[in-house]
């Protein structure tokens, strides 16, 4: 879509946005988002995370920025930076719960009102990449992002997914989803796909390894890669510290570019 600067708002320098989605929750879609960032801002690049997972907003604790007070400027509210040098920035409705153990019990009006506020308030400035963690499924919140952000600007989405056929079938019905409403699907991700032994290196496929990748063959969707079961990964997420990155930066550009 070919918009004005005017009309794409605080997302006018943005380059390019891009959805994470998945078909059930736990299989690891923040993860792999912030992985996503992680591996983008090591290639050099100026990266955000809008974190609209209302079930679970988890970025801000992967990232261990805590609940930092959200500050208004002229032209929106101010991301926070995870960093001094501002290459990775991230606003999450996280920020915004009074408790971090509220759970977020609005009605549908209410929610799509927030996240249009979000998609178009926030003063992201100049950035390569805005990452959108969004809840798992295909919900009204979806139709939501995807409308507000079509207003603006959208690539496409990565969809992850575990190996197991009760995860790959949710992600099928994702892909349903996606095509219905002309969203490009840039890649699938298989997420817990193995498990490598941190004593032997031999690798147990705890779950069973594959489907991600025959989804991806039997619709036609780009194949990003595997991450596997990785304790080092889980405590890093855990403590949100110490990232290790488990993403592979070609898979990345390969969806994005
Ligand atoms: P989702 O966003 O899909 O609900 P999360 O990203 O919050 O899922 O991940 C759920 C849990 O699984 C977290 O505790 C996270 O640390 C863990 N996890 C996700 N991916 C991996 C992985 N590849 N290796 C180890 N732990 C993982």
């Amino acid at each position: 879509m070919d918009l004005s600067d005017a009309d794409q708002g605080s997302l006018a320098e943005v380059k390019h946005v891009i959805l994470v989605l998945s078909g059930k929750g736990g299989v690891g879609k923040s993860t792999m988002t912030t992985e996503i960032a992680l591996a983008l801002r090591h290639a050099g690049k100026k990266v955000g995370i809008l974190d609209v997972d209302l079930c679970g907003p988890s970025i801000p604790r992967m990232l261990c920025v805590g609940r930092p007070e959200v500050h208004q400027c002229d032209s929106g509210w101010v991301p926070v930076y995870v960093d001094s040098s501002k290459s990775l920035a991230l606003m999450s409705i996280g920020f915004l719960l009074e408790n971090p153990d509220d759970a977020v019990v609005w009605r549908g009006p209410k929610k799509t009102a927030l996240i249009g506020q979000f998609v178009s308030d926030v003063a992201w400035g100049e950035l390569d990449y805005l990452l959108v963690d969004t809840p798992p499924g295909t919900s009204d919140e979806h139709l939501s992002v995807v409308e507000n952000l079509r207003k603006h600007k959208l690539d496409g989405a990565i969809l992850v997914t575990t190996p197991q056929a009760v995860s790959t079938g949710d992600v099928r019905r994702e892909i349903t989803f996606c095509k219905k409403i002309g969203l490009r699907i840039l890649g699938l991700v298989e997420n817990m796909s193995g498990f490598v032994c941190p004593h032997c290196s031999e690798c147990s496929n705890i779950f069973s390894k594959g489907g991600g990748e025959d989804l991806a063959k039997l619709t036609g969707s780009p194949f990003l890669g595997c991450v596997p079961l990785d304790p080092q990964l889980s405590s890093s997420v855990e403590n949100g510290k110490d990232f290790i990155q488990a993403f592979p930066e070609s898979a990345t550009f390969a969806a994005i570019n």
